[in-house]
């Protein structure tokens, strides 16, 4: 496979298929998300992992490249509610209900549990197409993310996992770095090849440290899996929002004539602005575009 730089994806197996393994670098996706939401740090830092997290399950789960997977986390936290919505071809979005949210920094390190809370719950979503979706639940353990998603993935979907996502802030507000990487333990091992896995996962450094020290994602293989591995796959991941001006234009037409009369009647300028909530980006209709959606609803 031909060398990646930047933001990408790597996808291997070992031990004869009886362990799965992913690892990213995710620096580009989580400092377009700081930007684009205006995030302050310990949010960036939730932000940047629940959509690593995201890009991770969506690697473990997906099949086909059209199919997506979410995962939403509402921690009860000053944050609110934050959501990232990855696909098969390693692109992802995702929002926050506040993204000016900040909490006490412990230790010298984001506090990001006190940002996301941990009184609430982690959810997964995949959408298959078809509307073929299937839902996993837990209650969250820590509010880290990270932690949390494990706890899921053991709980929800029996695969015993390791799994950390890490993003590193800069004191003024840039993402410096983001990483993370998922073991899956399947059935069919020996407790002495679970233990020896356990002991390498736990040696590993923090994922923004191996960032950082510019180790690839392939570096958290080559020590988890030190009498080698099989590379099955290797991809970008990227921030990317489907929204258009002609979803948009679609979805107020599904509004009906009496919602987008009311919005005409209550639009204080010339035209009608339109946010995606995904990626802040606007969308404006003048009045005239407006009255011939108004026209398509009739
Ligand atoms: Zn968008």
């Amino acid at each position: 496979m031909s060398p990646l730089t930047g933001d990408y994806m790597v996808r291997a197996t070992a031990l004869d298929g009886r362990v799965r393994a992913f690892a990213l670098h995710a620096t580009g996706v989580a400092a377009e998300l700081q930007r684009r939401h205006g995030t302050w740090p310990a949010v960036s830092a939730a932000l940047g992992r629940t959509a690593m997290g995201a890009l991770l399950l969506a690697a473990a789960s997906l099949k086909e490249e059209d199919q997506s997977l979410s995962v939403e986390v509402k921690g009860g936290g000053p944050a609110g509610r934050l959501l990232a919505t990855a696909n098969g071809r390693g692109e992802v979005r995702g929002l926050v209900a506040n993204p000016r949210a900040d909490a006490e920094v412990v230790n010298g390190k984001l506090n990001v549990a006190g940002v996301v809370g941990s009184n609430g719950y982690l959810s997964v979503t995949r959408n298959l197409g078809m509307r073929d979706t299937y839902n996993g639940l837990v209650e969250l353990q820590s509010g880290e993310i990270g932690v949390d998603l494990a706890y899921y993935l053991a709980k929800s979907e029996q695969t015993p996992s390791g799994l950390a996502v890490g993003v590193f802030v800069q004191p003024d507000g840039s993402v410096d770095a983001a990483g993370g990487y998922l073991v899956q333990l399947l059935p069919g091992l020996e407790d002495d090849e679970i233990a020896e896995i356990e002991r390498r996962i736990a040696e590993l450094p923090h994922p923004t440290r191996l960032v950082q020290e510019g180790t690839p994602p392939e570096g958290v293989l080559d020590h988890v899996f030190p009498g080698g591995y099989e590379l099955l796959d290797r991809y970008p991941v990227s921030f990317h929002c489907p929204c258009s001006r002609e979803r948009f234009e679609s979805a107020i037409v599904s509004l009906g004539e009496a919602e987008i009369q009311r919005i005409i009647d209550e639009e204080e300028h010339d035209y009608t602005e339109v946010v995606c909530h995904f990626c802040n980006e606007a969308y404006h209709f003048s009045s005239s575009d407006m009255a011939g959606i108004l026209a398509a609803a009739r």
